[in-house]
C-alpha cells in the first residue's frame, strides 16, 4: 500500500497484491495518477477499480480522465453519483461489500459534510487495512474496526490551537471543528489510542492541513498515543509499506 497525494490538494491510495490494485480516491490529476502509480512498480492498465470515498473534489478531480483513457471503473454510491459534478464513462455502484479478485473491500458510513462519504476496510489473505479521511469526529464503528487492523491510515488534519488563531474566516473554522468536519490531531491521537493494535505496522496520518497543521505537530500527537510507526502522508508519496 502507498499514499500517493494526501490533503486538501488532492487525495488518492494505492492498494495491490500480487495480482489486483484498487485506487482509494483519485483527486490529483489523472496524469499524476498514473506516473505515481507506475512509480510503485505497475501500470494504470493493472488497476482494477477506483473507489471513491465521497464526492468533494479533492477526491475526485482525476476520475473523469482516468475513466475516458484508460478505461477504468470508477465506484462510489448511488446518492454520491446524485451529486457528483464530475460524471465519468465508466461508472459503478459502490456497496457495502465488494470484491475485487483477492481484495476485499468494505465500507462503512463515516461523519463528514458529504452527502454519503464512507470509510474503507480492505482484507487480503491475514491483512486488514482501515482507510478513513473527512471525519468530523471517530465514530464507535471506526474505534472497533481499528482494533485488529494491520494498518491505519487517518486523518490528523489539523491542530485546534492553530485552526482557533489562524488566518480562517469564522464560518469555515466552524465547519472544519464540528462533528461533521474534519479529524483534529487531538482526537486522531485519543481515538488511535483507544483501538490501535499494539502489532499494527504501522499507522499513516492523512489529510494535513497547510494552513492549520504542521507535519511535526501531527506526527508528535499520534507519537504521543500509539507506539507503533508514524508515517505522515502529504503533497509527495509515501514509501510503499508491505502487510
Ligand atoms: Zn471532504
Ligand atoms: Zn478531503
Amino acid at each position: 500500500m502507498r499514499n500517493l497525494s494526501s490533503g486538501s490538494k488532492g487525495n488518492s491510495t494505492l492498494v495491490w497484491t500480487d495480482d489486483n490494485a484498487i485506487l482509494l480516491d483519485a483527486g490529483i490529476s489523472a496524469l499524476q495518477v498514473r506516473r505515481r502509480v507506475a512509480d510503485s512498480g505497475i501500470e494504470i492498465e493493472d488497476v482494477d477499480a477506483i473507489l471513491i470515498s465521497h464526492e468533494h473534489i479533492d477526491h475526485i478531480r482525476g476520475i473523469d480522465v482516468l475513466s475516458r483513457r484508460y478505461g477504468k471503473k470508477v465506484y462510489a454510491t448511488s446518492r454520491t453519483w446524485e451529486n457528483m459534478k464530475i460524471v465519468p464513462d465508466e461508472r459503478g455502484i459502490l456497496r457495502r461489500e465488494m470484491r475485487f479478485g483477492d481484495i476485499v473491500i468494505r465500507t462503512f458510513p463515516v461523519p463528514h459534510d458529504a452527502v454519503d462519504p464512507v470509510g474503507f476496510e480492505i482484507y487480503h489473505e491475514d491483512s486488514k487495512v482501515v482507510a478513513v479521511t473527512d471525519i468530523g469526529h471517530a465514530p464507535p464503528y471506526l474505534l472497533e474496526t481499528m482494533k485488529d487492523a494491520s494498518l491505519v491510515l487517518i486523518e490528523s488534519n489539523h491542530d485546534v490551537d492553530m485552526l482557533q488563531n489562524g488566518p480562517y474566516p469564522y464560518y469555515l473554522k466552524q465547519r472544519i471543528l464540528s462533528e461533521e468536519g474534519h479529524l483534529s490531531n487531538e482526537d486522531c491521537g485519543k481515538a488511535l489510542a483507544s483501538s490501535l493494535n499494539r502489532d499494527a505496522v504501522a499507522v499513516m496520518l492523512a489529510h494535513l492541513s497547510e494552513e492549520n497543521n504542521t507535519p511535526e505537530l501531527a506526527r508528535r500527537t499520534a507519537e504521543e498515543n500509539v507506539d507503533v510507526p508514524v508515517i505522515v502522508t502529504g503533497l509527495e508519496p509515501t514509501d510503499i509499506i508491505e502487510l
